[in-house]
């Protein structure tokens, strides 16, 4: 007990050898907070005084009875600090006027530093000086946004940082960067991707997307529309983003297993240095439809369940393999039409039942989300 009371707070330490009072710190949320805790020569806590710092004593405002109430229960001191903190979470969450305010230097360093990076690159900052979100431009033209989280006793401790990549964004740190560096560091960042982007730039201004609905920086996926109730979706690998992608192809198998054979018989000629989009086109022989060629309504076909072409994110992706019906649906719209029919039966995941157009035969796989 006594070890991880000084590890947990390691600025709370014994002041007499008996070990009955306390003297030092306690850090929540990266604020210390000045206590002194006295115990009676047995050391039963309920009888033990507690001796707060004006701002531990603002912050536990209301919360008197609690903390009173928790010391005379708790049979160790530590699990009465660990209980204390809480409190304090509690209470500085609801106060945010008491969270940590860095010191006067912060601002200044702050300052210093956006004027070497250039204030042309703050999109935004928060009324705390705590956030910003910084522009950066590629080398490609396209627009970034970077998140710094600065903590108060920056520079000293890494901020935290967050943009719309399709890879973890580590960012090196020491108490010695500033942020022109930091900024500098993810240039170098995008740069790296600038290829995977290119590659899915290509596919999204010359083919209909179908998924996602509207593609950020960070997707890797790309379902990419190939006729009526058939398409292809692809996954790069941001670090390999000119190789052969995962393909998956999606729709009735009539239509699906021609595709599926030419793409498994051509998938050797894989050209690296030529494009994915056309990669794509000379493995599958087929052309994509464009927004050149096609309106984008006659692939956004509704489920013949729901008649909607949406349901939450999904869009109806189960077609009936029947060739003179291929009527599409969502996986979960058939999933719960064909269980509550008393003909269907249910293998495992999977449901057998009928179309409900035709009345051929279709199965649905159970979806993730399904009870
Ligand atoms: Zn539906
Ligand atoms: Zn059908």
């Amino acid at each position: 007990m006594e070890s991880s009371l000084i590890q947990d707070n390691p600025l709370l330490l014994p002041v007499n050898k008996e070990k009955t009072v306390y003297d030092g710190f306690i850090t929540v949320q990266e604020r210390d907070f000045r206590m002194r805790i006295v115990l009676p020569p047995d050391r039963q806590l309920k009888k033990a005084k507690l001796h707060c710092c004006w701002r531990l004593k603002h912050l536990l405002r209301g919360y008197e009875q609690i903390v009173k109430q928790r010391l005379r229960q708790s049979t160790h001191l530590v699990s009465f600090i660990l209980e204390l903190k809480t409190v304090l979470e509690v209470g500085l969450k609801s106060r945010p006027e008491c969270r940590s305010v860095p010191s006067p230097q912060y601002y200044s360093q702050l300052i210093a530093e956006m004027e070497t990076l250039g204030w042309d690159k703050l999109l935004f900052i928060d009324t705390e000086f705590r956030t910003l979100r910084l522009r950066a431009e590629d080398s490609c033209g396209r627009e970034h946004v970077l998140t710094v989280k600065l903590k108060s006793k920056h520079p000293a401790e890494a901020p935290d940082c967050s943009a719309d990549l399709p890879v973890p964004l580590a960012l090196p740190w020491t108490p010695q960067s500033t942020l022109e560096q930091l900024h500098a560091h993810f240039l170098l960042v995008l740069e790296s991707l600038t290829q995977f982007w290119d590659v899915l730039d290509e596919i999204d201004s010359k083919t209909w997307i179908l998924e996602p609905e509207r593609p950020s920086r960070s997707d890797t996926m790309r379902r990419i529309a190939i006729g009526n109730n058939v398409s292809i979706k692809v996954e790069l690998d941001p670090r390999h983003p000119k190789m052969l992608p995962e393909c998956c192809l999606l729709g009735a198998e009539h239509a699906v297993t021609p595709l599926r054979n030419k793409l498994n018989a051509n998938m050797h000629s894989w050209n690296p240095d030529a494009s994915v989009l056309l990669n794509l086109r000379d493995v599958l022989e087929i052309q994509f439809p464009s927004p050149a060629t096609h309106d984008k309504s006659s692939f956004n076909v509704e489920c013949g369940i729901c008649y909607s072409y949406r349901l939450e994110a999904a869009v109806p992706d189960q077609v009936c393999n029947d060739p003179r019906c291929g009527q599409p649906f969502h996986q979960a719209c058939l999933y719960e039409w064909l269980r509550a029919l008393p003909s269907s039966r249910q293998s495992f995941s999977i449901v057998f039942g009928e179309c409900p157009y035709c009345g051929k035969p279709i199965t649905v796989k159970m979806a993730a989300h399904a009870p």
